[in-house]
């Protein structure tokens, strides 16, 4: 039996601190989140290992490593109200619960939707509200967003999306081809927008209007 608290601990010291992630809040809520609730049942005892694992719809839950870099370039204080595109498992919807005021989340497959908000609500996250639809137009109804956080590749920045961003708040999106992207923080500032390259990653694809078509 595998104790997954243990597991987490040494997530966060061998994956996360030893790389150079250093927020306490972020790093509290990584040791906090039971990532083997949001994955199968057959993958559990592989939840915390450096990789991304296959969810259903041909989708991925994150690497632990690229959730707590992505969470961190956002820079919580606790009241954010942040957006979140591509809910997949719910887990990071879970990281972000622990560190922002609310959390609206949109994910395209039904399916995920309704297991990621039935796993958030066994967990007793209340602050996460989901919906299904084309993340990449953003979630207008609700805008302006403290924080919005893209977490499936797109070819260029979604427009909606820096359009919903509230000043002083920070997008977080992976921008490039099919086979690799970078990490792109947007930032709207009083004197205008501004943009800074995180780092390498490879997502699975933002399907949608202001991302690949299908
Ligand atoms: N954040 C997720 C988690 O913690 O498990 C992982 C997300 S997975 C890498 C990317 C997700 O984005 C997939 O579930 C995919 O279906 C979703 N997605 C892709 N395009 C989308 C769109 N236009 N709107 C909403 N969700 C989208």
């Amino acid at each position: 039996m595998i104790n997954f608290k243990k597991a987490r601990e040494r997530m966060v010291e061998t994956q996360l601190i030893a790389r150079g992630i250093s927020d306490p809040k972020v790093l509290e809520a990584m040791r906090k989140v039971p990532r083997h609730l949001f994955v199968d049942e057959a993958l559990q005892d592989q939840a915390y290992n450096d990789h991304p694992l296959p969810i259903s719809d041909k989708q991925t839950i994150s690497q632990p490593y690229v959730v707590a870099l992505m969470t961190e370039s956002l820079k919580f204080t606790g009241q954010e109200k942040v957006l979140e595109i591509g809910t997949g498992s719910g887990y990071q919807a879970a990281v972000l619960a622990e560190l922002a005021g609310r959390v609206f989340s949109i994910e395209r497959h039904p399916g995920l939707a309704l297991r990621a908000n039935q796993v958030l609500r066994d967990l007793g996250y209340r602050n996460v509200i989901i919906r299904v639809g084309d993340g990449s137009m953003g979630w207008p109804d609700d805008a302006p967003f403290d924080a919005v956080m893209v977490t499936a590749g797109t070819p260029e920045v979604p427009q909606p999306l820096v359009d919903q961003l509230a000043v002083g708040g920070r997008l977080i999106v992976p921008v490039g081809d099919r086979l690799g992207q970078d990490l792109v923080l947007v930032q709207r500032r009083p004197e205008g927008i501004t943009k800074t390259n995180m780092g390498g990653v490879r997502f699975v694809d933002l399907v949608g209007k202001w991302g690949w078509k299908e």
